[in-house]
């Protein structure tokens, strides 16, 4: 569609219209900015049903493979500006709402953020879909649709954080499909009976889960994937006329909202498993639902099972989702009846799992005895499953006893457990870890032993990022900037950003990424003087750390570099020190004790250095509190530098490190998760990598880590520390940081790689002061980060794990898709 064609223009101007009027019952003259935007919104998915449609109808056409992704958590991001990108509608929606009198930056930003997910976990699985559309793989995605998501992050007076409910739902009209008609059962509890050869399940409880699809639009394709999130409802046995009316309305309604909880709130954690039971639940009610719905869908199509494994792939977003693999065996055993071993050989080609981190304490696993409880059947399914492959495996290592209870399922030591990461590896083909490191890793670590039994099974596809929301949506000047340049197509190939190396000495061309830069940051420090009333120079230095708050993420390292800075100003203030403003953004889990203490210190540290006069604003803190997708699309474009800092070995790839470099800020990381291959591709010079490897933080370790050591070698590493837990940054509580760098904790050892550390933040700060060879440093970035693209990971899974081929579509001309607008379908219909 065409922004300077009149007629596309007054052709989507009356849609919305329309659409306001009849859609949504509004009268123009009293709309509200949420009213327009639902009103274009509904204008757009117009077009993108279309593309649903196609893809549906092209996939059974050709009896296509498609893939279905299950995550506990999608982090999706605004709607309705990512589909005025996919559709290439955002400049004749624009004019179609100028010419109403609206203001289209507006109301895009007036539509809530759904926080439907913890971090990167959540958010990658929300870059795959868009890819897949893009790719054209067909695949659907299935996860929860919570009715309060991650909470709202405020920071109180005092520099705390302070969580808030985010009724995220309360408006959501405009763009989901609610499907009335796709309902499952969802069973829990109860007992399991033999009879004959049969199993049967007589459970206690049911709930009902109910689907709403939210259309994923691929970009310059005529078709769109989907997301479909479950909610749950009270089963008719739950709700107790005859309570209700003996005006007994607490047990009627009591029983309803227990059931119902399962769809109420996000675990605000994807790393430790809190809330157990209910969580456990949850897991469940996702797995069972989609199973259920993926079932039907194939019998629907080709009126049995037998052929089950030609045609899906089921990939597992970490282990949250793996009841799916016991869900599948049951379906196909007790509703299909398909013998034990037929139904394991489809479950076994059926599933594929990605491995997300290597910490121990963050790998799931569930009491025996509370699964049985809740899920008595897939209890007795999963200890079958353990017991055919523990006597393959003793068949094949008759004498190593050990083995066998290092790779049981259950974990016979204390309180028996499921191991939930077992459980994924023996119930898939495919194993694949998150970056190249974190793959190899992962063989030598927690999988050796699996390893060493499926060798084949084992394989690394790096993360990725798609470059339509993080370069077109978030920086639109770099995009417009790249289309002048080398024309468009990086959109849909982003390696083809390589061809901007060769402006590397147009001083010119640096000259406008530097202005480009400049004006990102500019927009930045106007939202953080109107949300925080403070103050930022758009010429210093913008050092960005925003992530989950984590320990293993050492956003205290980053607090410690600040304060030796502070210091050396402090001595010596009249040297030619180079601006900073530090800014962080990033929630800490409502029950983690130390990552709060680190955002309060932050504050505590902002409060103190920001109006200490003495160093003359050369040092700015801002605690920028909310984040999510919104907030990182506005904050990315305005960094000069990313700290991808973790400790090496514990971050298994990262995408935030990704997005920054996409958008030219340069690294400042240690050897850890993706860091590794984004110094490969941008090359030495143009990042600037810090600290232990993994071998030498190992090393360490077996020698028994000496925090002490460190603080006694340094003496500005020993200052800091003592001014922060003598009370220098809390005078109101003078042991409220005693014991955050105790000299005997510091796990992840940000003391020995604290002196590298203000090394690097030196070369930088010195590098900082040639702004040409900055912005050849950054451009260097930008061309050489294509690899990163979210298209190329979804391609690499499409190929080597779920052996799906893209399907052909025909893209639409712009004629072609105004003709789309306000009309009834102009999809070919489906073949009966
Ligand atoms: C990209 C992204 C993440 C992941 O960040 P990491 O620094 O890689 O952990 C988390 N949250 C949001 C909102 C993101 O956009």
């Amino acid at each position: 569609m065409n922004a300077t064609n009149p007629q596309h223009v007054e052709r989507v101007k009356n849609a919305i219209i329309h659409k306001l009027i009849f859609a949504l019952g509004c009268d123009p003259k009293e709309a509200t900015t949420l009213n327009w935007l639902h009103a274009a919104m509904r204008v757009v998915r117009d077009i993108s049903t279309e593309g649903r449609l196609e893809t549906r109808r092209l996939t059974l056409e050709k009896g296509s493979r498609q893939v279905y992704y299950l995550s506990m958590e999608f982090l999706m991001g605004r709607t309705f500006s990512n589909a005025l990108i996919a559709e290439e509608m955002y400049d004749v929606i624009k004019a179609a709402l100028e010419a109403l009198g609206q203001n289209v930056d507006d109301i895009i930003n007036a539509e809530p953020d759904p926080g439907l997910g913890n971090g990167g976990l959540g958010r990658l699985a929300a870059c795959f879909l868009d890819s897949t559309a893009t790719m054209r793989i067909p695949a659907m995605g299935y996860g929860i649709r919570y009715e309060y998501g991650m909470f709202r992050q405020e920071i109180n007076a005092q520099g705390e954080q302070v969580e808030m409910p985010d009724n995220w739902t309360s408006h959501e009209i405009a763009w989901p499909y609610v499907r009335p008609s796709k309902r499952y059962k969802i069973q829990f509890g109860g007992y399991v009976q033999e009879e004959g050869n049969r199993t049967l399940w007589h459970s206690a409880d049911e709930i009902t889960a109910l689907a709403h699809d939210y259309l994923v639009p691929g970009y310059d394709v005529n078709l769109a994937n989907n997301l479909r999130l479950w909610t749950a409802q009270a089963g008719s046995k739950v709700f107790s006329l005859a309570d209700f009316n003996r005006g007994d309305y607490f047990a009627a309604m009591e029983k309803q909202n227990a059931s119902e909880n399962v769809s109420r709130v996000l675990y605000p954690d994807d790393s430790t498993t809190k809330g157990r039971e209910l969580r456990l639940r949850q897991e469940y009610f996702l797995c069972s639902a989609s199973l259920q719905d993926i079932v039907r869908r194939h019998e629907a199509q080709y009126g049995s099972c037998d052929n089950l494994a030609d045609k899906i792939a089921i990939h597992l977003n970490d282990t949250h989702p793996s009841l799916a693999i016991p869900e599948l065996m049951r379906i196909l055993i007790d509703e299909k009846g398909y013998d034990w071993q037929q139904a394991w050989t489809m479950t076994q080609s059926i599933f594929s799992y990605t491995n997300h981190t290597l910490m121990s304490e963050a790998l799931e696993t569930w009491p025996v005895d509370m699964l049985g409880m809740i899920l008595p059947r897939h209890l007795k399914l999963i200890l079958e499953i353990n017991e055919v492959f523990l006597k393959q495996v003793q068949e094949r290592y008759p004498h190593d006893h050990d083995l066998i209870r290092r790779v049981s399922i259950i974990d016979e030591e204390g309180e028996r457990k499921v191991r939930m990461a077992w459980l994924s590896v023996i119930g898939s083909h495919k194993i694949n870890g998150v970056a190249k490191f974190h793959s190899q890793l992962m063989v030598k670590s927690i999988f050796a032993d699996f390893a060493k039994l499926f060798p084949e099974r084992f394989t690394n596809v790096t993360n990725g990022v798609t470059p339509r929301r993080w370069i077109g949506i978030a920086n639109p000047q770099l995009a417009t900037l790249i289309d002048d340049k080398i024309g468009g197509t990086w959109r849909k190939d982003l390696t083809r950003l390589s061809q901007l190396n060769t402006f590397a000495d147009d001083e010119a061309f640096l000259q406008q990424l530097a202005h480009i830069k400049r004006n990102n940051k500019q927009a930045l420090a106007d939202y953080v003087k109107k949300q925080l009333n403070i103050t930022l120079n758009p010429d210093a230095i913008f050092d960005v750390q925003i992530k989950r708050i984590h320990e293993y993420k050492r956003q205290s390292m980053n607090v410690l570099h600040i304060l030796d800075l502070y210091y050396r100003i402090l001595e010596n203030p009249d040297a030619d020190w180079q601006p900073r403003v530090f800014i962080f953004a990033g929630k800490a889990a409502s029950a983690y004790y130390m990552a709060k203490k680190i955002i309060h210190l932050i504050n505590d540290v902002a409060n103190i250095i920001n109006h200490d006069a003495r160093i003359r604003d050369l040092i700015k803190i801002v605690f920028i509190p909310n984040y999510g997708v919104s907030l990182a699309q506005m904050i990315i474009p305005a960094a000069d530098i990313s700290e991808q800092i973790s400790l090496a070995g514990t971050e298994a790839s990262g995408t935030s490190n990704m997005k920054f470099a996409l958008n030219g800020a340069l690294t400042v990381g240690t050897l850890d998760g993706a860091n590794v291959e984004i110094l490969d591709a941008v090359g030495k010079d143009n990042i600037f990598i810090f600290g232990n490897t993994i071998e030498e933080v190992e090393q360490l370790r077996r020698e028994g880590y000496s925090p002490m050591r460190y603080i006694e070698q340094d003496a500005a590493l020993s200052h800091i520390v003592q001014q922060v837990s003598n009370g220098a940054f809390s005078p109101d509580d003078p042991t409220r940081y005693q014991d955050l760098f105790s000299p005997f904790g510091d796990y992840y050892q940000s003391f020995a790689d604290f002196h590298a550390y203000v090394e690097a933040q030196n070369r930088i700060s010195e590098f900082y002061r040639d702004p040409i060879a900055w912005q050849r440093a950054a451009l260097a970035n930008i061309a050489n980060m294509g690899y990163f693209s979210s298209d190329r990971s979804i391609m690499d899974y499409a190929r080597n794990i779920w052996k799906i081929d893209p399907l052909d579509d025909i893209p639409l001309d712009s004629e072609a898709l105004v003709e789309r607008i306000n009309k009834p379908s102009a999809a070919k219909p489906y073949k009966t």
